[in-house]
């Protein structure tokens, strides 16, 4: 019996065996949790259910985050399988291609809407979701993931920093709307890892080597640090915490050149 056991978890953002929801949601499923996870369409379903078939008892369910019915289709489904939910992990995010390679000052309307849309409006529309099945189970703990490309700037990183400022700032107002019914909102920041986002942001390769040659602990950060860190804001042992940004980057935040 792992300490989770019991414990019912959604996870949003695996598309394969690199996605950084899939080290966390293998660290929750370790200790014992059942999860339900989330494809955005059909190109993704092959990989999400061969993934899920590693784990105990899933759910797979289909959801666009931007579309309203599909995210109330989901709890719906949740809910009944579930009967409640104790944590939600938000990993979804993106921004047009063209976005990311451009120069910040031609970001386009369209291009910013989208990035804003997936990246920040669906953690809002998620949580709103989990709230009455967490207030169900007496809590929860809601979870996202961010950069610090929000607070600095990272060439080519362009709207998805303006995307994570709004994320961060989004995970303080819904942790103090969420509080009284004792639901945790928490982010990690992550350090760079080469996935499939990651692939869309150019020069992503010299991000990462800036952060082995300067951070403190002259190293990446690997999967599985982002995935014990997420199963512990996610768990029981984070009961105080909340409204935060946890950095889990090497340190490489701490310098100043
Ligand atoms: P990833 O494996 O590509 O995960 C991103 C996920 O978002 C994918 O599953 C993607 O599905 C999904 N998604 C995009 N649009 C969606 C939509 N409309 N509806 C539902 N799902 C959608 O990459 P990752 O690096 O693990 O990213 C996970 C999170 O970590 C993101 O918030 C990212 O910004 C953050 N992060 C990443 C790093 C890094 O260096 N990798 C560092 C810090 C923070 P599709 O493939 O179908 O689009």
């Amino acid at each position: 019996m792992g300490s989770l056991t019991g414990r019912f978890g959604l996870v949003t953002g695996v598309a394969n065996r690199r996605s950084i929801a899939w080290a966390i949601a293998k660290a929750l499923a370790r200790d014992g949790a059942r999860l339900a996870l989330t494809y955005q369409g059909e190109r993704l379903l092959d990989n999400v259910r061969e993934l899920a078939a590693e784990l105990e008892g899933p759910l797979v369910q289909p959801c666009d985050v931007t579309m309203d019915e599909q995210i109330a289709d989901l709890y719906q489904i949740v809910g009944r399988e579930f009967g409640g939910l104790d944590f939600l992990l938000h990993g979804t995010a993106f921004a047009p291609r063209a976005e990311l390679s451009r120069p910040f000052l031609e970001t386009s309307r369209e291009g910013f809407r989208i990035a804003l849309d997936v990246s920040v409006y669906s953690l809002i529309a998620l949580a709103r979701g989990a709230a009455p099945l967490m207030a169900a189970r007496g809590g929860g703990s809601i979870l996202t993931l961010t950069y610090l490309g929000s607070d600095r700037v990272f060439a080519g990183y362009n709207v998805m920093g303006v995307a994570k400022a709004a994320l961060e700032s989004s995970v303080r107002y819904l942790a103090d709307n969420l509080g009284p019914q004792h639901i945790r909102v928490n982010a990690i920041s992550a350090g760079p890892i080469k996935t499939l986002a990651a692939s869309g942001i150019s020069g992503f390769g010299g991000i990462l080597q800036a952060y082995r040659e300067r951070a403190p602990l002259r190293r990446n950060t690997e999967l599985e640090e982002v995935g014990e860190a997420g199963r512990f804001l996610l768990g029981p042992e984070s009961s105080n915490i909340t409204g935060q940004v946890l950095m889990v980057d090497s340190g490489y935040h701490v310098m100043g050149i």
